[in-house]
């Protein structure tokens, strides 16, 4: 058993480093409501909530160290940090419904088109810097408009 869990912290170092130190955490735990489920007329621990948190954050960490700033910045849009976060504007465009019904297909990897009001672009719209436009082609996934180098605000030239 000790050295399965010493397995354990050695791929995540956020575990204590013994197992008492795992039982303390465990009786610090139980005062989290997110690592108990309400079931019927009882309460269960959550063990596997419980176990995974630390591995999990380890795993997020190492991605965000070596993905490229246009993945961050997919994952970021595709997690619902427009949603959830403080500001009213995504890259400088107010959030609409077409918006959200974007952000929603584009979360569950759905292609975008459908939820455009007019006939999606084929080619990129983006303005670089030199003035000159992206012109890439445009997926029906939208990652190439979420993640363009090239410019801000939105990937169509407008209808
Ligand atoms: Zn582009």
């Amino acid at each position: 058993m000790k050295d399965a869990y010493a397995a354990c912290v050695a791929e995540d170092a956020s575990l204590p480093p013994t197992l008492e130190g795992l039982a303390a955490r465990v009786d610090e735990a139980e005062a989290e409501p997110r690592f108990w489920r309400r079931a019927a007329e009882c309460r269960e621990f959550k063990w596997q909530a419980f176990l995974t948190a630390g591995i999990r954050g380890v795993r997020r960490d190492a991605w965000l160290a070596r993905a490229a700033a246009p993945a961050k910045h997919r994952a970021a849009l595709a997690g619902g940090a427009w949603v959830y976060g403080e500001e009213d504007e995504l890259r400088g465009v107010p959030e609409s419904r077409d918006t959200y019904t974007c952000a929603v297909r584009l979360r569950f990897g759905l292609p975008i088109p459908p939820a455009c009001a007019v006939a999606a672009e084929a080619c990129c719209a983006h303005v670089k810097r030199s003035g000159s436009r992206c012109d890439a082609r445009l997926d029906a996934n939208g990652h190439h408009a979420s993640a363009c180098g090239a410019g801000g605000t939105t990937a169509s030239s407008g209808p």
